[in-house]
């Protein structure tokens, strides 16, 4: 379902115009309007999923195909030297819309590496096995 107070739902139906680079019967492909990098892509489920738990299955799998289709034209027309998938869920992982989508974001040798970028840490190994049987346990 989509919702009228919705900014990526009225986008991704084609109520609000977007910069539209792909769309399909379930998705529309824009370029981000704050760009991280030279043809910044996000992809838009036409239906309405909060978040990736919301997603459907049926969208699930049909979103790496566009992601790839996508990220290999931006490749080609861009000659972007790699690709960088994101996908945020939650305020706390920087989600600001909430309306389910990926970034597509090209990278060029010698651009920021911090835009997507984490500081490695030292792990202990009794934690990390805490925490994988923690995860195991929930699926
Ligand atoms: P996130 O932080 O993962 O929720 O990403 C939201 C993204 O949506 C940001 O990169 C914004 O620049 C982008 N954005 C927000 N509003 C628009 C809009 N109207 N058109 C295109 N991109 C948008
Ligand atoms: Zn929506």
């Amino acid at each position: 379902m989509k919702k009228d107070d919705c900014i990526f739902c009225r986008i991704a139906n084609g109520e609000i115009g977007s910069n539209t680079v792909y769309e399909d019967e379930d998705f529309r492909v824009i370029l981000d309007l704050n760009p991280g990098s030279k043809g910044h892509m996000l992809i838009l489920p036409k239906e309405h999923f909060d978040d990736l738990f919301e997603l459907s299955d049926e969208y699930a799998q049909k979103l790496m195909l566009v992601a790839k289709k996508v990220g290999l034209a931006a490749r080609k027309a861009l000659c972007a030297d790699g690709i960088n998938l994101v996908q945020n869920n939650g305020e706390a992982a920087g989600q600001t819309v909430k309306h389910f989508h990926m970034h597509v974001i090209p990278r060029y040798e010698g651009d920021d590496k911090g835009m997507v970028n984490w500081t490695p840490h030292d792990s202990d190994p009794e934690e990390q096995k805490r925490i994988e049987e923690a995860i195991r346990k929930q699926l």
